[in-house]
């Protein structure tokens, strides 16, 4: 229970929340929600509401909330060593033992982790490496990196220029010149709707050699993308594009980053998304179910082709000088010894693929057959619901009903922690890998309660 009864004052007063309407927030128009606990697929608020949080907070809490393995370990790596930074050789034994946990979870042919806080600085990394690994090749003109258009790869600088969002562009003088976006692989969205599934990643593969093309392949580093994209709406690839997609970068030396922050270990069903999809990527993102968000900490795992270009940097050049203060906080690795032994333990990528699935399938039969409901897609622990104004013509509805925005309130109300994604009328939901069958029945019952009440 919260002991300050001015803690909402403060809220308004002090706090600069990311991601949200600053001056409605600061005037007391939008909702503030503190949140005082959390078990298992739940969290609870002050106010004493139990939410079933099927987003996993920002689809990180893979594990589920209140794990007592994970706290301890933090707390005994606080107890014997705080911290200690990993600066010119040095370690700590839960940073060590993690990075080879990590490796042996990660594909074959990835050599080394370079550990940071989150996703987005993990991805600051992989391109500056990226541009160190051509500089030392003597290549300095190959610096550009593909994006898809949907993709969220963070919100710095480079990484805001990554993302292929509007909303994380604007005004913010975004995306930096060396940043190029192809399509996004949304096979519901395609040009055509007379387009197969082949026919639509073929038509990808085409927009990404053009693109190519017309910029040179001699000034294209490298390609990132998530293997499903997230935060542009859940959308797994359709059939055949990573195949597609992988031999066009190699005949063009363009390294692929697959930025795994959310499919890393389990989300998908599959250890990695790379193992789901086979994809053999240069560099790998991971962060979120790392430590299932028990204490910030990302990763950049480094391939051997990468690598070896690194070493050869560094005896040329000296020290590679790159590095945070925080890279490989043993408590962030505390946690991720715990939190990865606890997916293995729990069998919990093998629940992320079978009750994900049955997720998925309470969905379609809840609200498959509603008017409004054009698209109900997913792959492992994820799912998404896209709202349409008409089926068959797959029309928008307009931007001011926000649709979206309110069949997610009217989940909320249910009792259940939906997202509305940031472009189009999406309704996502990444929930923790614990889900029980009931908990997936127990959502789709309450969204199709949501959608009634919104859109009749
Ligand atoms: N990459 C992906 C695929 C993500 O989903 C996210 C966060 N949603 C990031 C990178 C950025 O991570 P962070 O917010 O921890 O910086």
């Amino acid at each position: 229970m919260l002991k300050n009864d001015m803690l909402d004052q403060w809220d308004r007063d002090y706090f600069f929340h990311p991601s949200t309407h600053l001056a409605q927030f600061a005037r007391g128009e939008a909702p503030n929600r503190i949140v005082t606990g959390g078990k298992g697929c739940h969290i609870e608020d002050r106010d004493g509401n139990r939410l079933l949080d099927a987003f996993a907070g920002l689809y990180c809490v893979n594990v589920g909330y209140g794990r007592p393995e994970i706290a301890e370990a933090i707390a005994e790596q606080a107890r014997e060593l705080s911290y200690y930074h990993a600066y010119v050789g040095h370690g700590t034994e839960a940073s060590i033992t993690l990075a080879k946990m990590i490796l042996e979870r990660a594909p074959d042919g990835m050599s080394k982790v370079y550990f940071g806080l989150g996703g987005s600085d993990a991805n600051e990394t992989n391109v500056k490496l990226v541009w160190y690994y051509n500089n030392i090749l003597g290549r300095p003109e190959k610096k550009k990196i593909i994006s898809r258009w949907r993709g969220y790869h963070g919100s710095g600088l480079m990484t805001g220029s990554l993302t292929g969002l509007e909303l994380f562009h604007r005004k913010f003088d975004l995306p930096l010149s060396q940043v190029i976006h192809t399509e996004a692989p949304y096979y519901y969205r395609r040009p055509d709707l007379n387009m197969s599934e082949e026919a639509f990643t073929a038509w990808c593969a085409a927009e990404l050699e053009q693109l190519i093309e017309r910029e040179g392949p001699d000034t294209i580093a490298a390609f990132i993308g998530e293997p499903v994209l997230g935060t542009g709406g859940i959308v797994p690839p359709p059939a055949g594009y990573w195949e597609a997609i992988q031999p066009i970068l190699k005949k063009h030396d363009i390294l692929l980053i697959a930025d795994e922050v959310v499919t890393g270990f389990g989300r998908l069903g599959s250890m990695t998304g790379s193992d789901h999809y086979g994809l053999t990527p240069d560099i790998m993102t991971i962060a979120k179910g790392l430590t299932s968000a028990y204490a910030p900490l990302s990763g950049s795992i480094v391939g051997d082709r990468v690598w070896q270009v690194l070493e050869q940097g560094t005896d040329e050049l000296g020290p590679i000088g790159h590095g945070w203060t925080y890279s490989a906080h043993p408590i962030g690795a505390a946690a991720g010894i715990a939190n990865l032994q606890l997916i293995d333990e729990l069998g919990l990528v093998e629940n992320a693929g079978t009750t994900g699935a049955h997720f998925r399938k309470a969905m379609a039969e809840a609200i498959g057959a509603h008017a409004h409901v054009g698209d109900i897609r997913g792959e492992g622990m994820m799912c998404a619901v896209e709202f349409v104004k008409d089926r068959d013509t797959r029309r928008f509805f307009d931007a001011s009903e926000k649709v979206g925005a309110r069949v997610t309130e009217a989940l909320l109300a249910e009792g259940v922690i939906g997202r509305s994604m940031p472009q189009g009328d999406i309704l996502g939901f990444a929930p923790p890998l614990c889900l029980t069958p009931a908990e997936a029945e127990e959502i789709a019952g309450k969204t199709a309660k949501a959608v009634a009440k919104v859109l009749g």
